[in-house]
């Protein structure tokens, strides 16, 4: 007979309450007393952190380390906004104009870097955010078509109904030179609409990037990008290139040709 291997001791991550997620406190008058131990709050933030979408390196991003290399005012002026709705998101959330945050700009500002740092923000408070990347995100849900249609309802309804909804790069894709955008398909176009009507209708927050602004009119028609814009209220920070602006010099990927560092 085989010896059985020694049974692995279950390691106690909280030496407080011993993973109980309670402490007792003592008794007075007879009663006992418990309290919530702090590692409660700590375990919800890992869960939503694991739950999010999010990956490692997006879940590394904060305001702190976001660098305005370019030393451009517009940059500032992005990160303000955003550590201003992460940081007020209780108020900022019950607003009927602007529960939401946009960020619409070029490439390589660090839109996505500031939608992670309000992310990350958000579920250190013990919000839920659910990330999902316009490209890849709908190809996946569009995939999971062949496996039963279940599948593409349960990723549908996580997004309309997740406390707060990140979506990245809204309207990514390659650009149609009749039209100056990208092509938005008829299944893409029709998921947006429900997914911000849906989320409109019952004030549910959305976090979201996109290079485009109103150009997302042409994209996703006027009803879904009116109420995103509506949504967002000044809480929607754009940064595009003006007149006299050479086109790559807020882009953070091409800063060693522009500046030097
Ligand atoms: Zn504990």
């Amino acid at each position: 007979m085989k010896s059985e291997p020694y049974e692995k001791e279950k390691k106690v991550e909280c030496q407080s309450c011993q993973d109980k997620g309670i402490r007792f406190d003592g008794i007075r008058n007879g009663a006992e007393y418990w309290s919530d131990c702090e590692c409660k709050a700590i375990r919800r933030i890992k869960r939503l952190m694991k739950s999010s979408q999010l990956s490692d390196e997006f879940l590394s991003k904060s305001f702190e380390n976001y660098r305005n290399w370019a030393g451009d005012e517009r940059l500032d002026e992005l990160w303000k906004t955003a550590r201003k709705y992460a940081f007020d998101f209780e108020n900022m959330r019950k607003l009927e104009e602007g529960n939401s945050i946009g960020f619409a700009g070029e490439v390589g500002i660090g839109k996505t870097h500031l939608g992670c740092a309000v992310a990350n923000e958000l579920m250190k408070q013990g919000v839920q955010v659910v990330y999902f990347n316009f490209v890849n995100g709908f190809k996946e849900m569009f995939s999971q078509y062949d496996n039963g249609g279940l599948q593409v309802q349960k990723i549908r309804e996580t997004l309309q109904k997740c406390e707060v909804l990140f979506i990245d790069d809204i309207g990514k894709g390659r650009v149609n030179p009749q039209i100056g955008v990208p092509d938005i398909t008829r299944g893409v176009h029709d998921e947006m609409y429900g997914l911000i009507e849906h989320r409109y209708f019952n004030r549910l927050p959305i976090i979201w990037t996109s290079e485009y602004e109103l150009e997302l009119i042409t994209m996703l028609g006027e009803a879904t990008a009116s109420r995103l814009m509506e949504m967002s209220g000044k809480n929607l920070v754009k940064v595009f290139y003006e007149e006299g602006e050479t086109v790559g010099e807020l882009n953070y990927r091409l800063r060693h040709h522009f500046v030097g560092v």
